[in-house]
């Protein structure tokens, strides 16, 4: 069974074909600047050459038929004939409280999306036309939708729920709702298999740490609470985005600078985290070369940040009385051994501990305890792409 993944975003889309006998990657590319001047494929056919075609790709239809073609192309292509993709699985933004599980694309479901968008209305838009450009492209193949938001509807009611009048709630849908879910189900699942042990039985913290950052705490095989709440804004310091602050900033902020609601989400939004403190990036790498230049405001900005994972941690810990394990994953997470340790450093009250010869490590699975931590620590990059083929594969050959 062949299952083509799609990540659609607003001016991009990545793609991945699976071969899910064996799991490999038979291709893998991304569209770039959809509806924009200079726009491009890069397609990687696994065993060929990469292939880049600058073209004019001014919709979403448009990138889905040059990816079906670059798929099936006689020189770049790794299927013969359009035929053999038998499932498309999409990335969905949000699924809000309707979709606590991945879902068979029909009428009703991409109503549902369509209705989301009032509540994430910079992803659910180009996901939904991802669904329909490849519902034309490829009809009659079975599309499924996978929510970023979907493993985490199983956090309580008590966690969810912020201290606002009800109504809101009620009227507006008002919750934490969590991201990343994917990732952090992922991730989760991995470490169990690598402790040889039940996923149901463990209590697990996953910090997914890349542009945009959460940590969720999991016990008993679910999620039990999560940094990112309404939306991606909250919890912790991200690359641009502010993460947790006191509410009354943002009315402050507004009467001070005479800022817009719109405006002042874009502060939150693109100006603010390791970006806004330093002055300097939102790229982890300029930081990390800027503090050891010299440059405090850089240091300050990887300090805030290490300090607001380390709190999560702490609290997921009490949430979950205890731990088994902690994970790092994402592009920060897999790679930046430095902000790994800094994390780590004066947590063996807790039972972390890792081996700095071990944390030597990039990309790659690894446990990277020391040998008296009675916690794991691990580093497992993230895989959502495989992660959606496979509930693809299951949604498709349940029904
Ligand atoms: P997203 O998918 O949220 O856009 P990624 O998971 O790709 O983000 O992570 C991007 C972040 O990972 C960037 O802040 C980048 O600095 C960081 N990163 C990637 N590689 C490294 C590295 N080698 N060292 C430090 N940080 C890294």
């Amino acid at each position: 069974m062949k299952v083509l993944v799609i990540n659609c975003g607003s001016s991009s889309l990545k793609y991945q074909l699976f071969d899910m006998t064996t799991e490999e990657v038979l291709a893998k590319g991304i569209v770039e600047r959809i509806g924009l001047k200079g726009s491009q494929l890069t397609h990687k056919p696994r065993g060929k050459e990469n292939y880049v075609q600058e073209a004019e790709i001014s919709d979403h239809n448009k990138a889905i038929e040059l990816v079906i073609k670059a798929l099936t192309d006689e020189q770049h292509g790794v299927v013969n004939d359009i035929g053999e993709i038998d499932a498309v699985g999409h990335r969905v933004a949000h699924g809000g409280a309707v979709f606590s599980e991945s879902a068979l694309v029909d009428d009703k479901v991409k109503k549902e999306i369509e209705k989301l968008i009032e509540l994430a209305p910079l992803h659910n838009p180009p996901n939904l036309l991802g669904i329909q450009a490849a519902e034309k492209l490829l009809p009659n193949v079975p599309q499924v939708a996978v929510f970023d938001t979907a493993f985490h509807q199983t956090i309580p009611a008590k966690a969810y729920m912020y201290s606002l009048p009800y109504e809101y709630y009620e009227k507006y849908g008002i919750r934490r709702y969590g991201f990343h879910g994917t990732s952090h189900k992922y991730v989760a699942q991995k470490a169990a298999e690598m402790m040889g042990r039940d996923f149901n039985e463990l209590k697990i913290i996953t910090c997914h740490l890349g542009n945009g950052a959460s940590v969720t705490a999991i016990g008993n095989g679910k999620s039990q609470e999560t940094s990112m709440g309404f939306t991606p804004l909250e919890g912790l310091t991200m690359g641009t985005r502010s993460g947790d602050l006191d509410p009354a900033i943002v009315s402050f902020l507004m009467e001070k600078e005479g800022l817009s609601a719109e405006e002042v989400n874009q502060v939150l939004n693109k100006k603010s985290g390791v970006l806004g403190i330093s002055g300097v990036s939102s790229d982890f790498r300029d930081l990390e070369e800027a503090a050891k230049q010299g440059n405090e405001r850089a240091q300050l900005a990887i300090d805030v940040f290490v300090h607001n994972v380390k709190k999560y941690i702490g609290a997921y810990v009490a949430v979950l009385n205890g731990l088994d394990a902690l994970i790092f994953t994402a592009g920060l997470g897999e790679n930046s051994a430095e902000i790994r340790s800094a994390i780590c450093k004066d947590m063996d009250y807790l039972g972390i501990k890792i081996d700095e010869q071990k944390n030597q490590v990039r990309g790659e699975a690894k446990d990277i305890s020391a040998t008296d931590a009675s916690v794991k620590t691990f580093v497992i990059p993230t895989n959502e792409e495989l992660m959606i083929a496979r509930d693809t594969k299951r949604l498709v050959l349940d029904t």
